[in-house]
């Protein structure tokens, strides 16, 4: 089912203390009902944040996993033990997982795959790089990043997937795709989903977009028919910006 979906990925930011503080000054705005709302600290934070966001509607999420089921994997964390804790949804594919830790389509695959198979809902995250945008291959990329990692789950797997649009050149720059750019490629990502399997699949699917989305921008994009919400990072640091984006739909 096609949600509007809000979700901060705090990456390696907020130790204890500040992410408590952060989830008391979130519960304290008011956000949109019809809107669900999630936030992802750091994996140490995960327990005391469940506890923090009690008698709110925020749900913690996690930024990674590892696909194996457990094992000699230094510093990782499986879908069991996300799941052990109470955590229902896992980010995969962030750019930045994908460039500073070689994460490639095929990895992703597997992890898509641990995911589903332990009933994890997945926010799966992919982009064109800047050389992409300026050699136009920015969809036959995305096309590729998405062929790759997702097409070979079964139909019904795709009530777990919700997207993240997110174009490289455009996180933590400052420089944001414009509602039109944003809006050409989710159509396009819709279109590909049908082709692939269809057409109501595709439009079941929540596809967020993600890059700078800050609240002076956030009106615009998410007023787009294709864009179901946001990825924030930067912006999801600070509580008010955070509350005004998960309030920025008409
Ligand atoms: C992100 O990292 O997913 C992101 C969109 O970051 P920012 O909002 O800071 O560009």
């Amino acid at each position: 089912m096609r949600k509007k979906i809000v979700a901060g990925n705090w990456k390696m930011n907020k130790d204890l203390k500040e992410s408590q503080l952060l989830i008391e000054a979130l519960k304290a705005q008011s956000l949109a009902a019809e809107v669900s709302v999630m936030i992802a600290p750091t994996f140490v934070n995960l327990t005391t944040a469940l506890e923090s966001v009690k008698g709110s509607a925020i749900e913690v999420i996690a930024q990674n996993m590892h696909y194996a089921d457990n094992g000699a994997f230094t510093g990782e964390i499986s879908a069991e033990m996300l799941k052990s804790v109470g955590l229902k949804t896992v980010i995969l594919g962030h750019s930045e997982r994908r460039s500073y830790f070689g994460e490639t389509d095929e990895i992703l695959e597997k992890k898509v795959f641990q995911a589903i198979n332990n009933g994890l809902q997945i926010m799966f995250c992919f982009g064109e790089e800047l050389e992409d945008r300026k050699a136009g291959t920015h969809f036959h990329l995305v096309a590729s990043q998405l062929k790759n990692a997702l097409f070979s789950l079964p139909k019904e797997a795709w009530a777990h997937i919700i997207l993240a649009y997110e174009p490289v050149w455009a996180i933590g720059t400052g420089e944001t795709a414009s509602a039109e750019q944003a809006q050409e490629m989710h159509a396009f990502i819709r279109k590909t989903i049908a082709d692939a399997y269809h057409s109501e699949l595709a439009d079941a699917v929540s596809i967020l977009y993600g890059g700078s989305v800050k609240p002076g921008n956030a009106v615009e994009i998410f007023s787009k028919p294709d864009v179901d919400g946001g990825l924030i990072g930067g912006a999801a640091l600070v509580a008010s910006d955070f509350a005004a984006i998960v309030n920025a739909f008409n």
